[in-house]
């Protein structure tokens, strides 16, 4: 989601312009939107689904993002459902999967907010925290009954993030780590950061490890940042899976999102060193009725140029939606068929499908 938007959670800090879009589509909004959705509210699909894109922040990083939040824009945070900054608790997280018929959820630290420099105007202890965020996350997993997997959050361009991840490696207990490089600063352009991207990647692949990243860093963004991921960052992924969120964007759908979505699924098609387990998850792919229907008949029309397979169902819960009302959002969103998108919800990354 937006770098500074607020309900993406993931990051934070500056006035997104999208807020008003997404208020009109609260779940109770989407709830009443129609009979057809109606149906998939009232009975949800039984089925081994998952929802790739779930949030669960520690008390810390709970309260950060509130005060940051209310700091940054008292106005704006009035608006927002006070209830997304809530610390929740892993049962919490599992009635959220049996209410949507999900077997299986996916928890994304939030760890790299610790090291973004949105905040290095704090004083904070960046490893300490980190590592706690970390740990939050690994053992509401390890508690879970095996329903759970954690991501842990690293900063790509932070020095100490190669230590992090050394410790959950020999710690054990993940199956990957989230990057998101709107939070982190990046920037496509600057070779260092690109090289220390792909040096991120290539250690995840050492340890055989999934990555979830979000891609989109910033406003400028389109077929050059994507293909530049794709022939500098991705082929140091080797085969490992990597899991592209919100589309290959950050939420909401413009050109530039499906220039880069299609730089993707390019990609996917001839092969590309790095792409063998590439998939996409469809979190917050679009954010309101104001996305004209030809980007989002674009969007469709790319999701079945890669085929099916390649796309996952995150909600970014608690952002916005809960996963059942994020789903029936999306299909009012996209012009895919029923079968399409039950396909779709019954898909797994692959780092979910083994033992
Ligand atoms: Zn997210």
């Amino acid at each position: 989601m937006y770098a500074g938007s607020i309900p993406t959670l993931a990051s934070t800090f500056q006035r997104p312009r999208v807020i008003p879009v997404v208020l009109k589509f609260k779940p109770w909004v989407v709830a009443s939107a129609g009979c057809g959705l109606a149906v998939y509210l009232a009975s949800p699909p039984v089925g081994a689904g998952a929802d790739h894109h779930l949030h669960l922040f520690s008390p810390v990083l709970a309260d950060l993002l509130e005060s940051r939040a209310r700091g940054t824009d008292p106005e704006l945070a009035a608006l927002l459902d006070p209830v997304a900054f809530k610390t929740r608790s892993v049962e919490e997280v599992l009635s959220l999967l049996d209410e949507s018929g999900l077997e299986r959820g996916v928890l994304l630290s939030g760890a790299y907010m610790f090291s973004s420099p949105l905040l290095e105007d704090l004083d904070l202890d960046v490893p300490g925290l980190v590592r706690q965020e970390n740990t939050h996350n690994v053992q509401a997993a390890a508690s879970s009954g095996g329903r759970l997997v954690a991501f842990v959050g690293i900063n790509p361009l932070e020095q100490g993030s190669l230590e992090e991840l050394a410790f959950w490696v020999s710690h054990g207990g993940i199956a990957g780590i989230k990057l998101h490089l709107a939070n982190s600063g990046f920037n496509f352009a600057d070779p260092e950061h690109v090289r220390r991207l792909s040096a991120v990647f290539s250690a995840a692949a050492d340890a055989d490890l999934a990555v979830v990243v979000h891609l989109r860093s910033g406003p400028v963004y389109g077929a050059e940042e994507a293909q530049a991921f794709v022939d500098r960052v991705l082929p140091a992924a080797a085969d490992i899976p990597v899991q592209l969120a919100h589309g290959g964007g950050w939420g909401g759908l413009d050109q530039g999102t499906l220039d880069a979505l299609e730089v993707y699924v390019a990609a996917m098609e001839r092969g590309a060193a790095g792409s063998r387990q590439l998939v996409i998850d469809l979190a917050m792919l679009t954010l309101g009725e104001e996305t004209p229907l030809a980007l989002r008949e674009h969007a469709a029309a790319l999701i079945r140029r890669a085929g099916l397979v390649r796309f996952v169902m995150g909600s970014d819960w608690p952002a916005v939606f809960r996963p059942q009302a994020h789903e029936a959002y999306l299909r009012q969103q996209l012009p895919l068929s029923d079968q399409e998108w039950d396909v779709i919800v019954g898909n797994k990354a692959p780092y979910l499908l083994t033992p």
